[in-house]
């Protein structure tokens, strides 16, 4: 994998019970250490390539994901961080939960686990780093955006 820039990582928690958030914090630290692949980790979207959101989805956090992933460039990619930020996990059925982040905004990595591994994450921020040279590379060569196999499970606004 070549990786022509330090990629820049935006991490938001849509509703999560703050398991997940500790372990992306852990990733950062000395000991896992993602940033000895040049990630920083940055408060501003429109700084940012990768997109880490941890919890699922509710009524209150849709439209500030929605939000985020607007102000970010192309190309970005998304990560799901946790079986809640795949698909709602133990709080799918709540009343105010939606379900998962493809239910706002497509999906490139899905990381399952509760909590997220630190070791599991890193390993999707990896993946999505070579999803995100593919797109660099379309969109080069104008091409779209999106590359075969993301997810995108987007529901209509109700
Ligand atoms: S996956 Fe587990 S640790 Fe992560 S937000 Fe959901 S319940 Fe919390």
């Amino acid at each position: 994998m070549k990786i022509s820039k330090s990629p820049w990582l935006l991490h938001y928690d849509a509703s999560s019970c703050n398991g997940c958030d500790i372990e992306v914090m852990a990733s950062t630290t000395p000991r896992f250490d993602v940033e000895r692949f040049g990630i920083i980790n940055t408060g501003n979207p429109k700084h940012a390539d990768i997109f880490v959101i941890t919890g699922g989805v509710n009524h209150q956090t849709r439209h500030v994901v929605k939000q985020l992933y607007s102000q970010m460039p192309d190309p970005k990619v998304v990560v799901a961080a946790g079986i809640c930020a795949c698909d709602g996990g133990i709080f799918k059925d709540c009343y105010n939960v939606s379900g998962g982040v493809d239910t706002v905004i497509p999906v490139d990595v899905y990381v399952p686990g509760c909590a997220v591994k630190p070791e599991a994450l890193i390993d999707g921020v990896v993946k999505a780093l070579a999803i995100l040279d593919k797109k660099r590379e379309a969109m080069k060569n104008h091409e779209t955006c999106e590359v075969p196999g993301a997810s995108d499970n987007r529901e209509e606004e109700k």
